[in-house]
């Protein structure tokens, strides 16, 4: 019933998290300028002397400030050696008389400021003064420790300011760095350095690396080179400076990068093309500055860029998205850094990307990314090496059988084979068994393409009756239907969102007929037809199934040429951001009856079936709801064998391994899929 979308892998998923953290919002540096600018501004117009701010001061002779103590206006002298000034305060009945203005326009407290020739003379005037009367207050002497304090409140402000910044720069820059000096550090870049007798050496060689021959095979070249650079040189011949590794996620690409720098026994720089794209202006091409510059000087080295797309996306092809300047800036300072090193200097780059068709193109032109190594997801001899590789430092049970654990993870990338073994681990671990066995493995291929299972979901007898019709019908169809793919059991558990699930194992095939892709859509309609057909109800179990047939329809009209209407055209749009669609509203209009048409044949189709073998469904439909989980063989009891052979059945009993796939078909969009599940 609710079928959920085929999982994800686990690859994939973690990209996402680690693209996620470069979302937050970002303070541009010149913000920060702008802030201190004004601080600065305001400190200069408000600053000087604090008690100036709002009274009125005039600057006078000696003998002017003489004559206005001699007339009794002071009601207070204040004297700064330092500076040889002294300023009288002007008693309040007098501002008139000094500044010609009133106490409004002056201020409680203004004064008069006049250097004075020497201390003792100044000392000796007040003092006369004093004993005749004019003056009643005293003299005063400010202290140089005053300045000095009004100074440091002057600027107080400015290193409150700085401080939060340098806190700010602290907790973006963390993350590895820590310790003293993160500000100074924003631009350095954050590459993992892995080099001979270094803390985090770990030698991975090509042995590590399961599967991939060719992609093994074309950066043996660039081991080649690392090792022993003259060979080439000497000929006049030009090394590539940087090598594309393209395929899915958790493929084995930065494995393969690492084990070229173990096999060439030179140091490995890795880093990510997201710690390039930092929230402040101008870090990203530091980092990239500062990468190179650290390279060179460790050269013959690998730098090795996972992700590379997070800063070689294509520049600005689109206007209304807004070009990311501090992207370009970055992509623009790799470009140049590229350019920038000689052929011969023993640096040598690898990225990693699952999109090369989003690269910049600059990137992929002659003397940059010239060469795009394909690491795809492993076939099914691949996927028992991998196995292979995993299963070593586990306990496994005598008689498991690798075979079998290749054949039921189709689809399954390097990186999820490596999860399976971990978590057959743990699952037996929880059982306090002595070795890992067959059933641990099973269950954890189960739990990472299904997700968790959850016996505890409460549901009404009638429920698990329309789900177990529905997973019935589906199962009845794909077994009776030549092309659909090999059913592997049916269970009524739910797991993850699932209410319930046909696990097929898809057949691993290059190319895909217009057959094999109606009769996976027949069966996939299979199950709101049983429902139809035998509860008289349709339930909103169906919608994955529905939405997955609507693609898949869509896919086959539009883009496959695969419907008499529209024959032989395909409406792809490579362009991401397209909103303008490369066909009339004619054609949108025939291809929309086309989707439907089509479906509505295949419903109709699956519907005959299901009343043609109605018994058999019903008694699979009982069996369910008896036993929950009903294996093939249960179904080849009821239906008898399928008198197909499948693909996969073959391809395991050939010696050989497949041939590199050629050009032309390595573009078809049908990779092996993982086992599906409607
Ligand atoms: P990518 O960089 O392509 O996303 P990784 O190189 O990081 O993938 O692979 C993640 C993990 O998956 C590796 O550390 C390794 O354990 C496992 N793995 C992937 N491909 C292979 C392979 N071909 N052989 C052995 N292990 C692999
Ligand atoms: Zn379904």
């Amino acid at each position: 019933m609710a079928d959920q979308n085929k999982p994800q892998n686990g690859g994939t998923s973690n990209n996402k998290n680690r693209n996620n953290k470069n979302k937050m919002p970002r303070v541009n540096l010149t913000w920060i300028y702008v802030i201190i600018a004004v601080a600065l501004g305001y400190l200069f117009f408000a600053g000087g002397d604090m008690d100036s701010s709002s009274t009125a001061s005039k600057n006078v002779t000696y003998t002017e400030f003489k004559q206005y103590v001699e007339q009794g206006y002071a009601n207070k002298i204040v004297a700064s050696k330092d500076e040889g000034t002294v300023k009288m305060y002007v008693k309040p009945e007098h501002i008139r008389d000094v500044f010609k203005a009133g106490v409004e326009q002056t201020g409680k407290q203004p004064f008069v400021q006049a250097e004075f020739p020497s201390a003792d003379k100044l000392d000796d005037f007040v003092t006369a003064q004093q004993e005749l009367g004019n003056f009643k207050g005293e003299l005063s002497y400010k202290r140089t420790n005053d300045t000095f304090m009004q100074v440091f409140w002057n600027i107080f402000p400015l290193l409150a300011i700085i401080f939060v910044w340098i806190f700010i720069m602290r907790r973006m820059g963390s993350g590895g760095m820590g310790g003293m000096g993160g500000i100074f550090n924003v631009g350095r870049s954050r590459a993992q350095l892995v080099e001979k007798g270094g803390e985090n050496e770990s030698k991975i060689t090509f042995k590590d690396v399961a599967g991939q021959a060719s992609a093994k095979q074309e950066v043996q070249e660039i081991v080649e080179f690392l090792k022993n650079p003259q060979k080439f040189t000497d000929l006049g011949g030009k090394i590539p400076k940087g090598a594309l590794l393209v395929g899915p996620p958790g493929t084995g690409k930065t494995l393969l990068a690492k084990a070229v720098a173990g096999e060439a026994d030179v140091p490995f720089f890795s880093m990510s093309g997201s710690d390039f794209v930092e929230m402040f202006v101008g870090v990203g091409a530091s980092r990239v500055r500062d990468l190179f510059r650290q390279a060179k000087e460790k050269a013959p080295c690998i730098i090795f860029i996972d992700e590379i797309d997070a800063v070689g996306r294509a520049r600005a092809n689109n206007a209304m998205m807004g070009g990311n300047d501090e992207r370009e800036s970055t992509l623009n300072q790799l470009l140049t850094e590229m350019d920038g090193f000689g052929t011969n200097s023993g640096v040598i780059i690898m990225a990693a990307t699952n999109r090369a068709d989003i690269l910049d193109k600059a990137l992929l032109r002659a003397g940059r990314f010239d060469r795009q190594i394909h690491v795809d997801l492993p076939d099914l001899n691949e996927r028992k090496a991998v196995f292979k590789v995993h299963l070593k430092p586990i306990k496994v049970d005598q008689a498991l059988d690798i075979d079998l654990l290749a054949r039921q993870t189709p689809g399954f990338s390097g990186a999820d084979i490596a999860n399976v073994c971990n978590e057959a681990a743990l699952i037996a671990a929880r059982h306090g068994k002595q070795s890992v066995g067959k059933e641990d493995f099973i269950a954890a291929v189960d739990r990472i393409v299904g997700g968790l299972e959850k016996k505890t979901k409460v549901m009404t007898e009638e429920e698990k009756r329309t789900i177990a019709l529905h997973e019935a019908g589906h199962a009845t169809i794909s077994w009776n239907l030549q092309y659909a793919n090999p059913l592997i059991k049916v269970t009524i558990v739910p797991r993850g969102r699932a209410l319930g699930a046909a696990w097929y194992l898809p057949e691993e095939r290059q190319i895909t007929t217009r057959e094999q892709m109606l009769d996976e859509m027949c069966a996939t309609l299979g199950g709101r037809a049983a429902e139809e057909l035998f509860t008289g109800h349709i339930s909103s179990g169906a919608m994955n199934d529905l939405e997955r047939v609507t693609k898949q329809a869509y896919g086959m009209i539009a883009y496959m040429g695969m419907s008499d209407a529209l024959p032989n055209l395909c409406y792809y749009n490579q362009n991401e951001y397209a909103w303008q669609r490369p066909y009339s509203e004619a054609t949108a209009k025939l291809i929309d009856e086309e989707v439907k048409r089509m479906i509505a044949e295949q419903y109709e189709r699956a519907k005959q079936l299901l009343l043609e073998k109605q018994e058999g469904h019903h008694a699979l439909a009982d069996l369910l709801v008896e036993r929950e989980v009903i294996y093939a063989e249960d179904v080849e009891k009821i239906f008898g064998k399928r008198p197909w052979v499948s693909r996969t059945e073959e391809l395991l009993t050939e010696e050989t391994p497949e041939e590199p796939e050629s050009t032309e078909n390595s573009e078809t969009p049908d990779n092996p899929e993982k086992p599906e599940i409607h």
